[in-house]
């Protein structure tokens, strides 16, 4: 059912004060270009984390609503795959600067919806925005291989294929860049998609979809199925294993991650997971210490520590510990607390009740077995040194010499992002190379760019975003091999 008409309707009676006067808020999900509802007309409450303000309801779509999203962008692919390159590019760009005409308003629902700092929005918009900047230069290259064949009555050569529907399971806590990282890159390749945003911010993901459609992106190419969480398990099985969908693109927890990968396993599908973090941050003697401290609060709290790269585990040569802590509590004390929306604001809420609550026992918890707040001792027994804090909380650990905080650092099953800084170019080269993770930050607090490749080891995840090998993820090798004379 097509309800574009209906739409004015449905936002004037359905949507909060706050974002009522927001020409790209919508309160229906986005299949095949159509705003739709819920096939069982059942919806959920988005709501505002800064006053628990409701700010509108967007459908809970469930198993049949998401077989027909696959169908819808099974039958997509059909078309889109041949586009060239250069359409794909172009329509691309399209978006991108759509996109760009509406930054300001996709980052005032971004603040809505997720929490986070209006600067904060703005900068992820700008990151997310990025993406798609990127992949459309990048859908013009994307290139084959031709080599010299063992026998004269053969020439071979490989290209790449979009793999066919992608399926793309976003986070809360980067609403915007999550799915641009992931659209653009599959867009590029020729892939359709259906994406699921989180249960906490579908409104953002729905007015990206709308500049999709308004850029000329066909039918059936992005389409966003909204659920709650409770659907969210029947919705992701549907998505994993459909053998309608050839590839999984996950970003998110590390327990979920598993059951998808699990689930992909019945239908071999292509699988691409980001997951969960626990990063070291090393300090060594020979640090410029007040970078290091900028970058902690760059890197431990942003986004109020609630992002996958986040520092977790702060390392301090002894020999500078106290005085590092001392500089990091004054740096602490400028952060403001408040709503996202309001001015100065540089912390904002945690994104729900369950996170606040599980931040909260990880403090009591490392309290209880000894650390102080603001300064203390952590021990590996605490959560809090092996679990992924994701909150506004700096757990800063004294170590010795390098071999023995390499061996901590990397005993986790844990590998995303790792920090370190120091001075010493030998023991800059030794330490990236030893620490156990798929991106390092050397004297840098924050490392995510479009142009670079992002991604983990071990538990953390497999495949990886952005950069050139973004496209490999919803792309396949295919051999071609011609027999002659
Ligand atoms: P999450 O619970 O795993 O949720 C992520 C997404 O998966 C949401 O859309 C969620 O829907 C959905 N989901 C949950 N259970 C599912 C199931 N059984 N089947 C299918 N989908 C399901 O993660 P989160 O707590 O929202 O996000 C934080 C985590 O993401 C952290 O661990 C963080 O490190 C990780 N993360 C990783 C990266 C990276 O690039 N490596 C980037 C950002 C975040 P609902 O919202 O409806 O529950």
């Amino acid at each position: 059912m097509n309800v574009i008409g209906k739409l004015p309707f449905v936002i004037a009676t359905r949507l909060s004060q706050q974002i009522r006067n927001m020409s790209l808020v919508r309160s229906l999900a986005f299949v095949n270009n159509q705003w739709v509802p819920a096939s069982s007309g059942e919806t959920f409450e988005v709501t505002n984390p800064a006053n628990g303000q409701v700010l509108g309801q967007v459908p809970d779509m469930d198993v049949d609503d998401t077989e027909q999203a696959v169908n819808v962008a099974f039958e997509a692919f059909k078309t889109w795959e041949h586009t060239t390159a250069k359409e794909r590019s172009v329509l691309l760009r399209k978006w991108y600067n759509l996109l760009e005409d509406n930054k300001d308003e996709i980052a005032r629902i971004m603040t809505a919806e997720s929490g986070k700092p209006l600067s904060e929005a703005a900068g992820e918009v700008a990151y997310a925005n990025g993406f798609i900047d990127w992949f459309s230069e990048e859908a013009r290259r994307i290139p084959g291989e031709i080599v010299a064949s063992p026998t004269q009555t053969k020439e071979m050569m490989m290209i790449r294929r979009p793999i066919g529907v992608a399926a793309l399971i976003t986070p809360w806590n980067f609403p915007a860049a999550m799915i641009t990282r992931k659209a653009g890159a599959a867009l590029a390749a020729g892939c359709t998609c259906v994406i699921k945003p989180a249960e906490d911010t579908p409104l953002t993901a729905l007015a990206m979809a709308d500049l999709a459609a308004k850029a000329g992106i066909p039918k059936g190419v992005i389409n966003v199925v909204t659920c709650s969480r409770k659907k969210a398990a029947e919705v992701g099985r549907v998505l994993c294993t459909s053998p309608q969908v050839a590839g999984l693109s996950f970003t998110g927890s590390t327990n979920v991650g598993k059951l998808l990968y699990e689930q992909c396993a019945s239908t071999v599908k292509r699988v691409s997971l980001e997951l969960g973090g626990n990063a070291p941050y090393i300090v060594f003697e020979s640090a410029d210490l007040e970078a290091a401290v900028k970058g902690t609060i760059a890197c431990k709290f942003r986004n109020c520590g609630q992002t996958c790269v986040s520092a977790n585990r702060l390392f301090i040569q002894e020999s500078i510990f106290d005085q590092f802590v001392a500089k990091l509590e004054e740096a602490v004390k400028g952060l403001k607390v408040g709503d996202g929306a309001a001015a100065g604001v540089t912390q904002g809420p945690l994104i729900n009740d369950a996170q606040a609550t599980k931040v909260k026992q990880l403090v009591e918890d490392a309290v209880k077995k000894g650390a102080k707040v603001h300064l203390g001792d952590v021990d590996h027994s605490m959560r809090v040194f092996n679990e992924e804090i994701f909150g506004p909380v700096a757990v800063c650990i004294p170590f010795k010499n390098e071999e023995e905080v390499l061996a901590i650092a990397n005993s986790t099953r844990s590998g995303l992002a790792g920090y370190f800084y120091s001075n010493n170019l030998s023991q800059i080269w030794r330490v990236a190379k030893r620490l156990e993770v798929g991106m390092v930050g050397i004297n840098e607090g924050l490392l995510s760019a479009p142009e670079a490749a992002f991604g983990g080891i071990k538990e953390s995840g497999i495949g990886r975003e952005g950069s050139h090998y973004g496209i490999e993820e919803y792309s396949y090798i295919k051999y071609l091999c011609f027999g002659h004379d």
